[in-house]
């Protein structure tokens, strides 16, 4: 079987599933450059709990996670069957790591994980489950669960971590003309360690350019180090854009299947 890459995906707005942009049509020819996954394991930034659960829902609910969007996003439905024995399996690889976790009967798709994969994989037909990410869990600690996670490659499974190479929300600079400098340099940053390998400061990146301005939470950076965990260093950019003048939708590929 051909070794998937896994994958950090930004997922920007929800409007991103409705609104052309240079990241929608990236996203829409993205299936066609993958090999084909037997299951999906999504890891958003809009899934934290106080430790590790993953869901064995067999047919999760679309979760409609936001307020405000046209009626068409608030009535979009993303069907895909669930993957109960990728959770089990994950619970597995993730426990022999010493990292404990509870398997969730009923957890569905948050719009972290929907709103991405009904672009590259619209025909819902790739059983998929989520891994939440851990309050207060530090970049460290999702590292190692990403590593816990490497495994999958092997086995058909995409990992796929889902956030935001930049995430300024309520910035006053969003919205600006042209690209913001601080946000500019971030994301080059991110791309530079990326391709060479660089995971120390990766997990150190509270410390790259602007870092406060560009994530004021953690939560849509550390599902990167997920995917890089599971995927491995070097990887590399498949697309890179901005919306709003300072939300990166950078897609990076981890692993040599990238
Ligand atoms: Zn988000």
């Amino acid at each position: 079987m051909t070794r998937l890459p896994a994958l950090f995906i930004s997922h920007g707005a929800p409007l991103l599933a409705i609104e052309e942009s240079p990241a929608y049509w990236f996203l829409k020819g993205l299936g066609a450059q993958l090999p084909r996954p037997k299951a999906i394991l999504v890891v958003s930034a809009h899934w934290e709990t106080a430790s590790p659960r993953v869901s064995a829902a067999p047919q999760p609910e679309t979760i409609h996670d936001f307020r405000g969007f046209p009626q068409a996003l608030h009535d979009m439905l993303y069907a895909a069957p669930g993957a109960p024995d990728l959770a089990h399996r994950v619970a597995a690889l993730l426990q022999a790591a010493g990292i404990a976790v509870a398997v969730d009967g009923a957890r569905g798709l948050d719009h972290g994980a929907w709103v991405p994969l009904s672009l590259f994989y619209p025909q819902a037909d790739i059983p998929v489950t989520q891994l939440s990410l851990v309050q207060g869990g530090d970049a460290a600690f999702h590292l190692a669960m990403g590593k816990a996670l490497a495994p999958l490659a092997d086995e058909g499974v995409l990992v796929l971590g889902s956030g935001s190479v930049t995430h300024p929300l309520g910035d006053p600079g969003l919205g600006g003309p042209g690209v913001a400098d601080w946000a500019a340099s971030f994301a080059d940053w991110v791309e530079t360690c990326v391709t060479s390998g660089d995971e120390a400061a990766l997990v150190a990146f509270h410390s790259g350019p602007h870092a406060a301005r560009n994530h004021p939470t953690d939560e849509h950076f550390l599902p990167l180090l997920v995917a890089l965990g599971a995927g491995g260093l070097p990887g590399r950019a498949l697309h890179r854009s901005f919306q709003y003048g300072a939300l990166a939708m950078d897609c990076l590929a981890f692993g040599p299947g990238g």
